[in-house]
């Protein structure tokens, strides 16, 4: 049986998490790691100088005073075995364009890629059905379970207002009006699903920067500093 790891940023109590944990339990045995309180918009922060502390609420349940990337981290720590998948989620508000730099929820599911794990990020309207998101995040899981993801990619799951039963695949929008992006996808009441990389070198633009490594090296000999 697969091993589920869940967390989020809006802290253990969140209902939306409680939904998520619902739908994922006939996938898989799962593991809740989460905030103790609600940590939303804190990035990839994490806890430095000093122990993380966690408390076991029940057999499968730790609540941990930290950000949603230290409880990643913190459940590597306490469970011998690393889960078959971490899911961060359900946030309650979208998590699109620039949302993505602020997220902890996608923030939990980079910590996860970034040790090896395959990792999705859900988030829903705030005003939206996270019981539904949360069963739609589990047939999500299930493919990602069947078929993987590359190395340092996550998924970026975004479940809309009103939903018209479809999926579409886009990329991280900067405003509503651009077509095949998250925003658009959200707007039309598809799920969007965004797959995000962790490597953020920008492979396109390596031309712009031609020669700049001669001019300033040029600089530094012909002046003799
Ligand atoms: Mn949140």
């Amino acid at each position: 049986m697969y091993r589920i790891l869940i967390t989020n940023d809006d802290g253990i109590e969140s209902p939306a998490l409680e939904a998520l944990e619902v739908a994922l339990s006939t996938i898989g045995r799962i593991t809740v790691v989460a905030p103790d309180r609600e940590r939303s918009a804190s990035s990839h922060g994490i806890t430095l100088n000093q122990p993380v502390a966690y408390k076991q609420l029940a057999p499968n349940r730790f609540a941990v005073q930290g950000t949603p990337a230290d409880c990643v981290i913190s459940a590597l720590r306490i469970f011998a075995k690393p889960p078959s998948l971490v899911i961060s989620g359900v946030n309650m508000g979208s998590n699109i364009g620039s949302d993505i730099l602020y997220s902890g929820t996608v923030a939990a599911a980079s910590e996860a890629a970034l040790q090896g794990i395959p990792a999705v990020a859900v988030s829903a309207h705030s005003r939206a059905d996270y019981v539904s998101a949360a069963a739609v995040a589990a047939r999500i899981a299930e493919q990602v379970l069947e078929h993987g993801l590359p190395p340092d990619v996550i998924l970026n799951v975004n479940y809309p207002l009103r939903w018209n039963g479809e999926f579409r695949l886009t990329r991280q929008g900067r405003r509503a009006p651009e077509p095949l992006t998250d925003y658009e996808a959200l707007a039309m009441g598809y799920v969007s699903i965004s797959p995000l990389q962790i490597n953020r070198t920008a492979h396109n633009h390596f031309e712009h920067f031609t020669g700049w490594t001669d001019q300033l090296g040029a600089v530094f000999t012909s002046d003799g500093v």
